[in-house]
């Protein structure tokens, strides 16, 4: 799992434009049909994701020729035509939903024993309506597992068709499935769609690409579809961008007061959750449509709504992320069906909106969100990509946030923290320095900052110390500084929270001897050994997207440009006093000289001794709280870290 990401507050309103890779829908509905048409296809703008990935390995598993340029988005498929897909074969849909049940209606339509397999997540994911649908048809279909999902085992032998009924309300894949299969079978299909429909613009958008591919299909309205018998033929065809994809570039507009133009959608999309952009209009955005383009610009103040999200329910968690920031609460209604995505994503999103916050309720086909102050947190994922980028989308208007196993959003969107980091130009880190002597405060503050405002803290001090620390346990000759400065070299020093770990074994308490503080001005003196640590606290920055660093030349020379600089100061007696309280074996006297003459070692020193930068803002510790400082600094931020 990837560590948690920190997302960078939106500071000022920006006006942007973004292009967000191809519908994941629409790519695995192509890439299907191609893989089973007649010719070659050329398939243009397909999304490079873990499920398309999923898709275009399964098509070749059984048989399609497949050339894919994925950098490009240009995937070329020669489809095995009328041949049927023929077992003993495992086809692996990994984490895609789309892929193992539009597989399973298609494997039915092969020969021999075809195995539908995917990992861990898909396999808690309910297939049992898609399943009978095919037993009623005809077809062999095992789920050894008792809750009727994968791993699916079909005994093959070609399908007549004719007509079956389907539920419509748990998965319209499984109806896009049955579709999709249909022109397969020797009859074809009549489909009949029984109880409430969900997600019918799916259907739409599978049956748009099947007929693009040379399928007749027609609709019977308001009671499903007749798919003639006759396979397909090769088309070349291009995918348009994302629209869920692009649900969170408008969202992220919405709540900051932004403008952002979306390239290569437009109102004749195919895509059901362009809808999306209207229930962001009717909380007060503007939305304007161009022939190329969708550009949107939120308001100073968003409203909340009352809306049906069952047609666009993959835009669920972006919407109750947008309604965090309203002036009224906003009631998502009709996806009780979204509890078997990737997560259970109605109790998803509320148990991570209370988290920064936000009162938040579930009710029994969706949520009601009453919006309030945000705090910062940890934003739990349950590895379902839309909950990670959604939460994302939120923290761009509060500090704080970070999101946990931020990779997952792969999924559907591998480049999505560069896309959302790329809409506003003001992307400079929040980097907090805090320098000064040993004992004024910093640590405590340090930490304090960062857990106000969701950081991590660099301990620069820790860094020396477990060089000190090494130093002597390896007997190198403190004064020998090219011998010191190659120790640094090659120690793995690794900071994690409150833990110093050398080498990956735990130092924490070891660099904090006397004998190490003692030793730790002649090595922090080095300049071979200051180099060092300096990049390696620079990278640290950089890899955690900003934080709290504390020294004695953060501000003078590790992060000149830190985004704000404070030297902290305190009275000898207090410092004295704090650090024998939190050394394992000294006392008041020994500390009161200890550390002046660390002050006098450190401030004298050739190398980056420890000073005030010009632009620090001093702060005396003496008599002041851990909370007063820190209101202090949050006030000293401003708009940066407020939303
Ligand atoms: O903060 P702490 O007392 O743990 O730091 C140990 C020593 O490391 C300091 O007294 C100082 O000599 C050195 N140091 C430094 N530059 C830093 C941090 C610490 O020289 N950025």
């Amino acid at each position: 799992m990837s560590r948690p990401r920190l997302i960078r507050p939106v500071t000022s309103p920006f006006d942007s434009s973004v292009r967000v890779p191809g519908s994941k829908s629409i790519t695995n509905r192509a890439l299907l049909i191609a893989g089973l048409a007649e010719g070659r296809s050329v398939l243009t703008g397909v999304l490079d994701a873990d499920d398309t990935r999923a898709m275009a390995g399964a098509i070749a598993d059984f048989g399609a020729v497949v050339e894919a340029d994925w950098e490009a988005g240009e995937i070329t498929v020669t489809g095995i035509g009328a041949d049927p897909i023929k077992g003993p074969l495992t086809l692996n849909a990994n984490q895609s939903g789309t892929t193992g049940r539009f597989l399973l209606a298609i494997a039915v339509t092969g020969t021999g024993a075809i195995t539908i397999d995917g990992d861990a997540q898909l396999r808690d994911r309910p297939i049992g309506d898609l399943a009978d649908a095919l037993v009623a048809l005809g077809a062999r279909v095992e789920t050894p597992s008792s809750t009727q999902s994968m791993p699916a085992v079909v005994h093959a032998d070609g399908l007549t068709g004719g007509e079956v009924a389907l539920p419509g309300n748990i998965s319209s894949q499984f109806a896009s499935a049955l579709l999709m299969a249909a022109p397969r079978m020797l009859n074809g299909l009549s489909i009949e769609l029984t109880g409430e429909l969900v997600s019918t613009p799916y259907l739409d958008m599978t049956v748009e690409v099947m007929r693009a591919f040379g399928a007749e299909v027609s609709e019977v309205p308001g009671t499903g579809f007749v798919v003639a018998p006759g396979g397909y033929r090769a088309c070349d065809y291009h995918i348009e961008p994302d629209a869920s994809a692009a649900s969170y570039m408008l969202a992220a507009a919405a709540i900051t007061a932004s403008t952002v133009q979306l390239e290569g959608l437009s109102s004749t999309s195919i895509q059901g959750d362009m809808e999306f952009a209207e229930i962001l209009a009717q909380m007060g955005a503007t939305v304007r449509h161009h022939a190329d383009r969708i550009e949107l610009t939120g308001p100073s103040q968003l409203i909340g709504v009352d809306a049906d999200l069952r047609d666009f329910s993959d835009t669920v968690p972006t919407l109750a992320a947008v309604a965090a920031y309203a002036s009224t609460p906003t009631t998502i209604r009709g996806v009780g069906f979204i509890r078997n995505k990737e997560s259970d994503r109605i109790e998803a999103t509320v148990t991570e909106l209370r988290r920064v916050g936000i009162d938040a309720s579930e009710t029994e086909n969706g949520m009601v969100i009453n919006p309030g102050p945000l705090q910062p947190a940890v934003v739990q994922t349950y590895d379902d990509h839309r909950i990670a980028m959604a939460f994302s989308v939120l923290g761009l208007r509060n500090p704080g946030t970070r999101i946990a196993n931020p990779d997952c959003v792969a999924k559907t969107f591998p480049n999505f923290y560069r896309a959302l980091d790329g809409l506003h130009p003001d992307r400079e880190p929040l980097v907090v320095v805090i320098d000064g002597p040993a004992g004024a405060g910093k640590s405590t503050v340090a930490k304090a900052i960062a857990d106000r405002l969701g950081l991590l803290v660099l301990d620069t001090g820790a860094m020396y110390r477990a060089v000190a620390h090494s130093a002597i346990t390896r007997e190198v000759d403190l004064s020998d500084w090219d011998a010191v400065g190659d120790l640094t070299k090659v120690l793995r020093i690794e900071l994690d929270g409150s833990t110093v770990l050398i080498d990956g074994a735990d130092a924490t308490q070891v660099i904090r001897t006397a004998e190490v503080s003692k030793a730790v001005s002649i090595v922090a003196a080095n300049p071979r050994v200051r180099a060092v640590l300096k990049n390696q606290q620079r990278s640290w920055m950089v890899a955690q997207g900003g934080g709290v660093a504390e020294g004695r030349d953060m501000g003078t020379v590790v992060f000149p440009n830190a985004t704000l600089k404070i030297f902290m100061t305190a009275a000898i007696e207090e410092r004295a006093k704090r650090r024998a309280a939190e050394s394992i074996d000294f006392d008041y006297d020994a500390a009161v000289a200890d550390l002046q003459r660390r002050d006098e070692v450190d401030s004298s020193r050739a190398v980056d001794p420890l000073a005030e930068a010009p632009d620090a803002v001093v702060i005396d510790s003496t008599n002041q709280s851990v909370d007063q400082i820190v209101d202090h600094v949050v006030d000293l931020l401003g708009d940066l870290v407020r939303p």
